[in-house]
């Protein structure tokens, strides 16, 4: 992206999501984000930056801020959760194109190994004289998660909140939890993290960004707690440019995709969501809305999935 033949304004749209982080940084370094003060002139300095696509990126030194460092969210804290709120996602197939920004984000944003996904793209065809779809399927974040009941040092837990999250100081690659889980989200980390993940070397881990990850661990999707501490949508919602993620508030019976926002009872009422094996008695917090009324074609252009 050239800056200079592009309109500040046009800029920040463009950095959607925030949260750039800085290329080929060796140690610790802050974030940065759009949001210069009005009327900053270029510096004519380059600054590379990786997008949430993980594509590199030039951008003018004068348009970026450090993300403002968020006061350090304790272990016990990171273990009981947001206090009053109760997360639930819904996804709706009618929209995915398999376009896999969300995947990309995601991947990006937490530093995934190269070899592995959290979040999977699967092609669902579910007869003969049915239409094939795109499934994101994430981690589902279970009221009931046999993943939890298993571990046996208590690295995974369930949080008052309804995430599902792992604390990697304490997991021992025992891998109980990958073989209970019944949606085979849970991924293992044989190899050491990618290059981007060297920028927080020496830092703590955290159960709340799942940073840094560590060789012989388990990692899974964790509902980017982090974000909405900040009040912001995980990354996966906010990439993908259909709209097909709905993140929210089973309180507050309401759920958006940063564009829209409904009342989730509604959404679920009136379009027949669902949950992915009920039956099993998992209880999960991820919802689907059927892949009714698309209006594009299914098209098989991408690999499918790693790990
Ligand atoms: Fe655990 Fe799997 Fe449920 Fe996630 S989807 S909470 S990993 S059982």
């Amino acid at each position: 992206m050239d800056i200079n033949n592009t309109s500040r304004k046009e800029f920040l749209a463009s950095l959607l999501t925030g949260g750039l982080v800085m290329a080929g940084c060796s140690t610790k370094q802050s974030p940065f984000e759009a949001g210069a003060e009005e009327g900053t002139k270029p510096s004519g300095e380059k600054v590379k930056l990786l997008s949430v696509d993980g594509d590199v990126i030039e951008v003018d030194k004068a348009f970026l801020k450090p993300v403002p460092q968020l006061p350090a969210v304790t272990n016990s804290e990171a273990r009981k959760g947001i206090p009053g709120k109760k997360f639930v996602m819904v996804i709706d197939l009618s929209r995915c194109k398999n376009l896999r920004k969300c995947q990309a984000a995601c991947n990006h944003m937490h530093h995934v190994h190269s070899d592995l996904n959290w979040l999977k793209v699967y092609p669902m065809n579910e007869g003969e004289h049915t239409a094939p779809y795109w499934q994101p399927t994430t981690c589902m974040h279970c009221d009931e998660p046999p993943c939890v009941k298993v571990c046996p040092v208590d690295a995974t837990f369930k949080r008052q909140d309804g995430i599902v999250l792992i604390d990697s100081d304490r997991c021992i690659g025992c891998r109980f939890c990958m073989a209970a889980c019944p949606y085979s989200i849970r991924v293992f980390n044989w190899e050491k993290p990618d290059t981007v993940s060297e920028a927080l070397c020496g830092q703590p881990y955290d159960p709340e960004t799942s940073l840094p990850q560590k060789k012989g661990t388990v990692g899974k999707c964790d509902f980017c707690p982090d974000m909405a501490r900040k009040g912001e949508l995980p990354h996966c919602v906010t990439a993908c440019p259909n709209g097909t993620f709905f993140y929210g508030d089973l309180n507050e019976d309401s759920v958006t995709n940063g564009a829209e926002t409904f009342r989730f009872s509604d959404l679920i009422k009136d379009k027949a969501g669902y949950q992915l094996m009920d039956d099993l008695g998992t209880k999960p917090s991820v919802y689907y809305l059927p892949p009714a009324a698309r209006n594009f074609p299914f098209e098989k252009g991408l690999e499918i999935d790693k790990g």
